[in-house]
This record gives C-alpha cells, sequence and structure tokens, in this order.
C-alpha cells in the first residue's frame, strides 16, 4: 500500500520563504527572501512551525573562528525544529503530507562501516543541517526522508522543537545506568538542564549542578537538582559532604565546555566512576590523566543523538511524565531573531524558540 496515496491533495508552494540568513562573513544574521527549496526524489520539504536557537546558531551569529572556519554564506541556519510535511519525493514511502515530524539534523554518508553497522551517529562524514546545508530557520526546510522522525502529535510543540538537544541530553544521560547514582552535571545550560530532569525522571539519587550563572541554578532546582552549585564560589568537596556522600560522584555529564569544570569533575568523581562528555571545550583541556588511571574512571565522548534509538527514548521519557516545559523561557516571532539572539548571548535565559508560523 503507498500511503501517499492517501495524502491531502499538496497545497500550492510559495515560490519564496522567509529565511533567517548568514548573509556575508561577518557577524550578524539577516531575515531575507529565499526561494523555497525542493525536495530531491528521497527528500521532504517542511513547512517549519517552531524553531529553537542552539549555541551552534550563536557562533554562526557572532562569526567567532569556527563558524568562520566552517560555514559558507550565504547560508539559512539553524536545525532544532517541529513542522509538517509539506511535498514528498518521488522515492518517499511511508510519510504523509501533512505529517508532524522533527528531524535529525546530523546527515550521514550511508555507507562507511559505523553506517553500515547502524551506528549512525559515529559517522566520520557527517554534515550539519544550517550548518554545512540550508537549515531550519525558514518556512521551509528540505531534508533527506531518512532523517525524518514522526513526531507523537500528544507532545507539546514547543517541547518537540526541542527535540534535538534533549536528544543531546538523553545520549549522554542515558550511557551510563542512573537509579541510586549520585550524578555531577557541570553546566546549567539548556542541555545540561535537560540532563538533570532525565537524571531525577530515572531513578538517580543525589543530582549536583554547577554553573556560574544563578538564574540557571535556580533553573536546575526546578528540573531536580538535589543541590545547585556556584562553580565559581563553592567546593563540590563540600558540598558532596553536606550531601552525605562518602566516596564521590558515579556519573558526571559534563556540559559546560569549561576546562576548569571538567578538571572539577575529574576530582570530584568516585572511584570507578563514569564520565560522559558533551561540552565542546572552549579552549584546549588538560586532564589529569593519572587520576582517571588510577582511580578507574571511564571517559565517554558523546556527539549528537542514536539514530533513531536516542529520539525513541526521549519520546518515551516525555511521554511517561519527563516534563522540560520549565526550561522553555522565552518565545519569539522570527520577525523578532535579534531580540532573541541578543537573548541567547546574555545567558538570561533557557532555551528560546522562534516561531515560524503565520
Ligand atoms: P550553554 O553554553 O547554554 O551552557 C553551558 C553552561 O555552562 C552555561 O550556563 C555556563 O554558564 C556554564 N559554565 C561556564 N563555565 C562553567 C564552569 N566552570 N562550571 C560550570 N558551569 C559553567 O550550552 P548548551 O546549549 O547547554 O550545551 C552544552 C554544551 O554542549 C556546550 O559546550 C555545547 O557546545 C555542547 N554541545 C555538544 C554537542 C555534541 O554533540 N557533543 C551538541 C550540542 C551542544
Ligand atoms: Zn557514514
Amino acid at each position: 500500500m503507498n500511503p501517499q496515496k492517501f495524502s491531502p491533495k499538496p497545497a500550492k508552494l510559495p515560490r519564496r520563504m522567509r529565511a533567517l540568513v548568514k548573509a556575508r562573513p561577518e557577524p550578524g544574521l539577516e531575515l531575507r527572501e529565499v526561494p523555497v527549496p525542493r525536495p530531491g526524489p528521497d527528500e521532504v520539504l517542511i513547512r517549519v512551525e517552531l524553531a529553537s536557537i542552539c549555541g551552534t546558531d550563536l557562533h554562526i551569529h557572532r562569526w567567532d573562528d569556527w563558524a568562520q572556519g566552517v560555514i559558507r554564506p550565504p547560508l539559512v541556519i539553524g536545525h532544532e525544529f517541529v513542522g509538517r510535511v509539506a511535498r514528498l519525493g518521488a522515492l518517499v514511502k511511508g510519510l504523509r503530507l501533512g505529517d508532524l515530524i522533527c528531524g535529525e539534523g546530523h546527515i550521514v554518508c550511508g555507507h562507511c562501516r559505523n553506517c553500515l553497522a547502524g551506528r549512525r551517529h559515529l559517522c566520520p562524514d557527517t554534515q550539519g543541517v544550517g550548518v554545512h546545508r540550508a537549515g531550519a530557520f525558514a518556512d521551509y526546510l528540505c531534508i533527506p526522508a531518512a532523517n525524518v522522525w514522526p513526531a507523537d502529535a500528544t507532545i507539546p510543540l514547543e517541547v518537540l522543537s526541542c527535540f534535538d538537544p534533549l536528544g543531546n541530553a538523553a545520549h549522554t544521560a542515558l550511557s551510563f545506568d542512573l537509579v541510586g547514582e549520585d550524578v555531577l552535571i557541570t553546566g546549567a545550560g539548556p542541555i545540561g538542564l535537560m540532563a538533570c530532569a532525565i537524571a531525577r525522571h530515572c531513578g538517580a539519587r543525589h543530582i549536583v549542578v554547577s554553573d556560574v550563572n544563578p538564574q540557571r541554578l535556580r533553573l536546575a532546582k526546578r528540573m531536580g537538582a538535589s543541590r545547585g552549585v556556584r562553580a565559581d564560589h563553592e567546593s563540590l568537596t563540600e558540598v558532596a559532604r553536606s550531601l552525605c556522600m562518602k566516596e564521590g560522584f558515579d556519573v558526571g555529564f559534563e556540559m559546560s565546555g569549561s576546562p576548569e569544570a571538567l578538571d572539577t569533575m575529574i576530582a570530584a568523581m568516585a572511584h570507578g566512576g563514569r564520565i560522559a562528555l558533551l561540552g565542546l571545550q572552549k579552549q584546549p583541556a588538560p586532564v589529569a590523566v593519572n587520576r582517571v588511571v588510577l582511580h578507574g574512571l571511564t571517559l565517554k565522548g558523546i556527539y549528537g543523538r542514536q539514530m533513531f534509538e536516542t529520539w525513541y527514548k526521549m519520546t518515551m521519557l516525555v511521554k511517561t511524565g519527563l516534563d522540560i516545559r520549565p526550561i522553555i523561557t522565552h518565545r519569539f516571532s522570527c520577525t523578532k531573531h535579534k531580540q532573541a539572539f541578543d537573548l541567547v548571548a546574555s545567558g538570561k535565559c533557557g532555551k528560546v524558540i522562534l516561531d515560524w508560523r503565520g
């Protein structure tokens, strides 16, 4: 049975659309009119409804060293989104016009050893939506059908728009058994906060979250942290003692990208402790290798999300009561993108969403 047969009649597509573009190799972004992309045979065109702003978008906005090395303007940016199928390529099966979907922003080669073995998150030729090809801060987005995640329509739209970073948090947090464990999370950005909520949902005992931003530490408490710790003022050893922890943390999630935070974490782990590293270090981080060796620590790097086991798991986490809505603190119309990016740059927020409807 061909599901396309039962799709509603495709609405006429406009020729042009609004898009947030890195127009030139300099700081800033422009909301401009660009042509609506046309899907190839194995691609899907999506009418974007909500899209959320990621740290990567901020790097591109600022035009920092990383962005200058990777981004080729003009480029439509953005990769965290929820929307509806607007057109299907001729070869696409299993999706229908109007379906509510999210999308995996990492496009993999499909034929390296890892891809063939089903470990697509480890593909060495990964391309990023909104980084290496046109992204989701637009009325329409085109991605391969293989990157589409059919969304559960009972989940709030705003939460679905954050499935990409929630997937980073879930991929990290579900790396290790959390039941009854004492967990340290360095960095209470949106992803650290999501990891905190997941650790609480999955049965961790104490969850200590450190940051230098008091507003974010308040959110961490709301997401189930036992303690929020000012990384610049408080000692983790003291905090661990006040919680009657005897041997250090069992599990650590590094989610700040700060070399000091990683160093503090390694020092605070119990022997045999397991650390998952998601944060991208802003500068080279010295690692206390002898401590890792002598204390038998495990350090595991995390990139992206497992395709699509992480997507399944986060759907089920949300359906069994994981609530990340308090982390979504601000919403803006896409026309107010400047205010939205200024707010993200200030750090006085959790997750910030751009609305592309209307
Ligand atoms: P974010 O920048 O919003 O949050 C980082 C937080 O760390 C901030 O709240 C900041 O105040 C805090 N921080 C700074 N110094 C600290 C210190 N010494 N101790 C404790 N906290 C400190 O970032 P995010 O969007 O939540 O993402 C978290 C990290 O994950 C970032 O480094 C990001 O680049 C990285 N990331 C990695 C992947 C991946 O696939 N590996 C994907 C997305 C994001
Ligand atoms: Zn590959």
